[in-house]
């Protein structure tokens, strides 16, 4: 099974909208597509269960949530998607600690990004590991 992802409106009088708390406004929120459930064919998409619904499609914190959100982006959304939305993802890579797996850490070094995904080193880590003085900085002969 195939799992995408997106960023999508939800109308002022949708279900969506009125779950979200957001009745008569309307929101952005973060869509999951299921595609081809158990070989049937069918796909669903929903607001994932920790979904929230935000007044901006490049909210950050909304765009953290999309980072972290399982699956693929949606071929459709990254064609056609809100560009403020796309414009906001494409400015935060998501960057994967090589070491733990955490994503987007506050503080990393040596970031490697291709094709707006990437890894990197979080400072626990490193500072873990003994690779960082006691000024922060990469102890010498370290290569990350
Ligand atoms: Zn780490």
């Amino acid at each position: 099974m195939k799992i995408t992802k997106s960023i999508g409106f939800s109308y002022p009088t949708s279900s969506n909208a009125i779950a979200l708390g957001f009745e008569g406004f309307g929101c952005w929120h973060i869509s999951v597509t299921c595609h081809d459930i158990e070989g049937s064919g069918q796909s669903r998409t929903f607001t994932p269960h920790n979904a929230e619904g935000f007044d901006r499609p490049d909210d950050l914190d909304l765009i953290a949530m999309f980072l972290e959100t399982d699956g693929k982006t949606c071929e459709a959304f990254k064609t056609y998607g809100n560009p403020k939305a796309l414009e906001a993802i494409e400015r935060h890579p998501q960057l994967k600690c090589r070491k733990c797996e955490a994503v987007n850490p506050m503080v990393y070094l040596a970031p490697v990004v291709i094709d707006g995904a990437g890894s990197c080193i979080c400072l626990d880590c490193a500072d873990a590991r003994g690779w960082i003085d006691g000024n922060g900085n990469i102890c010498e002969g370290i290569e990350l």
